[in-house]
């Protein structure tokens, strides 16, 4: 089966059709989120009716979706990510909450294993280093563990016994080979608010029989979204960075 992998949407509509168009364009028929669905953009009701309906879904949930649920402490946010989740509390749907609120901190199938920041801490590591991966292996059983939070679209993996970590960020295009008995953890990068200079909307394709996974970047209507921002009345910043990949 083929799956889309997303993470990190942010409230960023126009990201996560390009995305999903993408996508499903590559044949996807199911779909999996790495969580983060809402805060920092401007529309976290349309976001989420888009991703209830697609078919398959299966998605864990970020800090962000749990600062808007009020359960995770907000005081560390930046004073942007702040007003966001304020926002997002103040207009999102009983619906799209009950939603939010269902979803698991991770899931663990038997071609692979979801979570947001790792599978040590799913809701705040930021899984960014080989000392990092190597800590977390024993935490999941399925490979690929797919996870999102840093906004960076990279792989980890391990080839077993050798214990040799073969690493690095993930280029459009790249395809990379799961083979069995692998340990790999891969971030497919962010839908909404990419972080490595490259405003192109990141998401994934995984193949499960054939065991590969591919990165890609799609252009999405960048000033569409800076203006829906804008006349929320979010912080500019968060307008702007989408235009830097930051
Ligand atoms: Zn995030």
């Amino acid at each position: 089966m083929l799956w889309g992998v997303l993470s990190d949407i942010h409230s960023n509509l126009e990201a996560l059709e390009a995305a999903v168009d993408r996508l499903a364009s590559q044949g996807a028929e199911g779909w999996l989120c790495c969580g983060d669905i809402v805060g920092y953009g401007a529309e976290p009701n349309p976001v989420l009716d888009r991703l209830r309906g697609l078919k398959n879904i299966q998605a864990v949930r970020g800090n962000h979706d749990l600062a808007v649920l009020g359960r995770m402490d907000i005081a560390w946010f930046n004073e942007a990510a702040r007003a966001a989740v304020e926002y997002t509390q103040s207009t999102i749907t009983a619906e799209n909450l009950a939603w939010l609120k269902e979803l698991p901190p991770r899931v663990d199938a038997p071609t692979f294993t979801l979570v947001h920041g790792s599978p040590r801490n799913p809701a705040e590591e930021y899984l960014v280093t080989v000392q990092q991966f190597h800590d977390n292996c024993s935490y999941f059983k399925t490979s690929p563990c797919f996870v999102g939070h840093s906004h960076l679209p990279m792989a980890f993996l391990m080839s077993e016994p050798v214990s040799y970590v073969d690493h690095g960020p993930l280029t459009p295009g790249q395809v990379i080979p799961i083979p069995e008995h692998t340990r790999i953890v891969i971030n497919p990068g962010s839908v909404g608010q990419p972080r490595d200079h490259e405003p192109r909307a990141s998401c994934g394709l995984y193949d499960d029989g054939a065991r590969t996974f591919t990165l890609n970047r799609v252009k999405y209507d960048v000033d569409a979204v800076q203006k829906k921002i804008r006349s929320a009345g979010l912080p500019e910043f968060l307008a702007l960075r989408l235009a830097y990949g930051q």
